[in-house]
């Protein structure tokens, strides 16, 4: 059995009863990074094997993982912050361990994206979820473009290092689309700052940008 347990995005204190029971009942936890993975362990006192799922058993055979779980073992995994497979390793795992018909159990939890558009005021209704965002400018304008003709909201993780060079593109392309950028959700700075493109832009000039960013495209009205 494969246990895919979503971590908090900032607060260590949303993480649900269900994945502190699970964790007790493991073999052993991936993780991305133990040292991380450590430290929310701790503040809920749970003792489990950790075992890093990183690029290289991304690769190949996946680290044995799967062979593992066939023979019997409960196997958990954690991504570095909020639900593993959205914009983070194990999608490969979860998709080795469903053509193998082992069972692959969800123990829901935060999510950045859902958790800034659910408190964005913007459409929640229809909604597509991009992600990162590519580092090349023709590939960013091309998905700028299409999340501007999108009839919903548009939801891309940025970093703090391309948040303004990003919305430098958008601005080029529509100035007056109306946009949220949720920044630090569950954390001690959050923040929702929603205006236009060319305002999100000016504010976020303003001073180096911190934390880390989900920006939100509105459909046309
Ligand atoms: N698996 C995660 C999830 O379920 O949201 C996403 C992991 S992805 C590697 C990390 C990106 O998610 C960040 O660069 C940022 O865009 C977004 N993110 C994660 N935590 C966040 C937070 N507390 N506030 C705002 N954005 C966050």
């Amino acid at each position: 059995m494969l246990y895919l347990i979503s971590t908090p995005i900032g607060n260590l204190g949303d993480f649900s009863f269900r994945a502190v029971e699970t964790i007790r009942n493991l073999d052993y936890l991936l993780c991305e990074d133990t040292r991380r993975t450590r430290i929310l362990l701790n503040h809920y006192e749970l003792k489990v094997p950790l075992r890093s799922f990183n690029a290289h058993s991304e690769g190949g055979k996946l680290g044995g993982v799967v062979e593992d779980i066939l023979a019997g073992k409960v196997v958990g995994l954690v991504s570095d912050a909020g639900t593993p497979g959205i914009s983070d390793p194990g999608s490969r795992l979860v998709a080795a361990c469903r053509k193998e018909d082992v069972e692959v159990v969800a123990i829901p939890g935060a999510c950045a994206a859902i958790t800034a558009l659910s408190a964005s005021g913007l459409d929640t209704a229809r909604f597509q979820f991009i992600g990162f965002l590519p580092r090349k400018k023709g590939k960013i304008t091309r998905l700028f473009e299409e999340a501007l003709a999108f009839p919903g909201t548009s939801i891309f993780y940025e970093s703090p290092f391309r948040i303004v060079a990003s919305l430098k593109i958008l601005v080029e392309l529509e100035p007056e689309r109306r946009c949220v950028v949720a920044r630090e959700l569950t954390k001690k700075f959050e923040e929702f700052a929603s205006g236009t493109a060319a305002e999100l832009l000016e504010h976020f000039s303003a001073k180096t940008p911190k934390g880390e960013f989900v920006l939100m495209v509105s459909p046309s009205t």
